[in-house]
Parts: structure tokens; C-alpha cells; sequence
């Protein structure tokens, strides 16, 4: 089983933990450097990307997360983690970081405020067996990508979901469905590349 972390500053750790485990890898909550450096593949979750970005910076996370990504680990982020893997925020909040990973602009609460958030039917290219069903929670949409960013999947005309080399993003939860095949594609991923433990 790959050794896949959940960054778990703020944010629905729990969940991803359960749909890892489901998609078959070794799944583990990664708080700290060391806990980083011990994995194969890393998810960063869906929560409030600035509250994610400011703890990251507090607990001396944010340098080793760019190296590590920049290095090639593999690396999954629904939603504001999504933002977190964004090269560029349309409008950050003050002080607000990104890791960074994925050569795009993101819009952050593109799709409305909390209580407009929705469930649609998303086809996403890669993933055999139907549309996944996406959970739109004040989520939000890549406003334009890089040469080097591959498109998976458009909503209402939106970029809602991409890859870039190890890195993928969705700007929905599949966590929060029992549909486990997003979780299945970023695992067989790090199947797939030759990243070895830092340490
Ligand atoms: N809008 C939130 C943010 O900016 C993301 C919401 C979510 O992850 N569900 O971080």
C-alpha cells in the first residue's frame, strides 16, 4: 500500500483519511516535517485555505511542503487545498501563501457563498465509470491554466478540475461522497512515480 499523508492543520482530515484507506493506501495524518518527509504521496484537504496557509507558516511547514512538491511528491488538494496548489491566487487575502505546484489562476469563492453550495455530475477525464459526483462547498474555480496544466474537468463552463505532472486538484469533495475513485486516481499516481521517502 502507498504511505499517503493528509496535511492536517485545519480542515476535513478525518475524511480523506477514510477515503484513502477506502482507495487502498496507508493513510496518516502529517502535522510536521518529519511526518512529511515519511510519505509517498500527501493530501491537502478542503477547509479555509488562508486558516491552512497561516498554520502552515506557524509550524514551519510551508518551505518543506514547496520542496517536497517542488521535488516531485505527489500531491492531491480539493478545494482550498486546490488553492493552496495554486501558482497564483485571483484575489488572496492579505498575507495569504500558496504552496504553489500547479501552474494556474484560481478564483476563490467562484461559485458563491456558503449557502450556495451545490452537487452536480462531473465527468473527469481518467476516471473510468460514469461522472464522480462533485460537492461544491463555496468552492472554487481555476480562472486560467498554464501550458503545462492538463484540464480533467469543466463545470457551468469552469475549470474545476486539473493536473499538473504530481499534482491534482478538484475544486469538490470527493471525500465527502462514498464515491472513492478521485482518491482511487491520485493513489494509482503514486503508484506510478518513483518518488522515494526524503528520509
Ligand atoms: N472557500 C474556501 C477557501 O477559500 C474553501 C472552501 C472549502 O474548502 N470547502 O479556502
Amino acid at each position: 500500500h502507498p504511505v499517503i499523508g493528509v496535511l492536517a492543520l485545519q480542515g476535513d482530515v478525518r475524511e480523506h483519511l477514510a477515503a484513502l484507506a477506502a482507495a487502498g493506501a496507508a493513510a496518516r495524518p502529517v502535522r510536521r516535517p518529519d511526518e512529511l518527509a515519511a510519505v509517498e504521496g500527501l493530501v491537502i484537504p478542503g477547509g479555509e485555505s488562508t486558516t491552512i496557509s497561516k498554520l502552515a507558516s506557524l509550524f514551519g511547514m510551508m518551505e518543506p511542503l514547496r520542496e517536497r512538491v517542488r521535488s516531485g511528491l505527489p500531491v492531491y488538494g480539493t478545494c482550498a487545498g486546490m488553492i493552496l496548489l495554486a501558482d497564483k491566487i485571483l484575489d488572496p487575502r492579505s498575507g495569504q501563501e500558496t504552496i504553489g505546484g500547479i501552474e494556474m489562476i484560481v478564483r476563490r469563492n467562484a461559485f458563491g457563498r456558503q449557502n450556495e453550495s451545490f452537487e452536480a455530475a462531473v465527468e473527469v477525464s481518467g476516471v473510468d465509470g460514469g461522472p464522480v459526483e462533485g460537492v461544491f462547498i463555496r468552492a472554487p474555480w481555476v480562472e486560467s491554466v498554464g501550458a503545462q496544466t492538463e484540464v480533467l474537468a469543466e463545470h457551468a463552463g469552469h475549470i474545476v478540475a486539473v493536473r499538473q505532472g504530481n499534482a491534482l486538484a478538484t475544486s469538490f469533495h470527493p471525500e465527502l461522497t462514498g464515491d472513492h475513485r478521485m482518491h482511487g486516481l491520485f493513489a494509482d499516481m503514486v503508484r506510478a512515480m518513483p518518488v522515494t521517502r526524503s528520509r
